[in-house]
């Protein structure tokens, strides 16, 4: 199944929202601003593996100070 077919059918675990790509590895739940990872096409959607927007996007940070 394509990835986009599969996105019309799966909702965020944790608010049921919709799902959207935000990076070719990672979904985002525009509701409540969880993003899921991709695994080898398959997506992640486990509330324990998901990250906050700005953790995800923080990632390569580093904290300065
Ligand atoms: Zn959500």
């Amino acid at each position: 199944m394509e990835l986009q077919d599969l996105l019309k059918i799966i909702a965020c675990p944790k608010c049921h929202g919709d799902l959207s790509l935000l990076e070719p590895e990672a979904l985002l739940c525009a509701s409540c601003g969880l993003v899921y990872p991709i695994r080898d096409g398959i997506p992640i959607l486990l509330i324990e593996d998901a990250k906050p927007l700005e953790e995800w996007k923080g990632r390569e940070k580093k904290v300065d100070g």
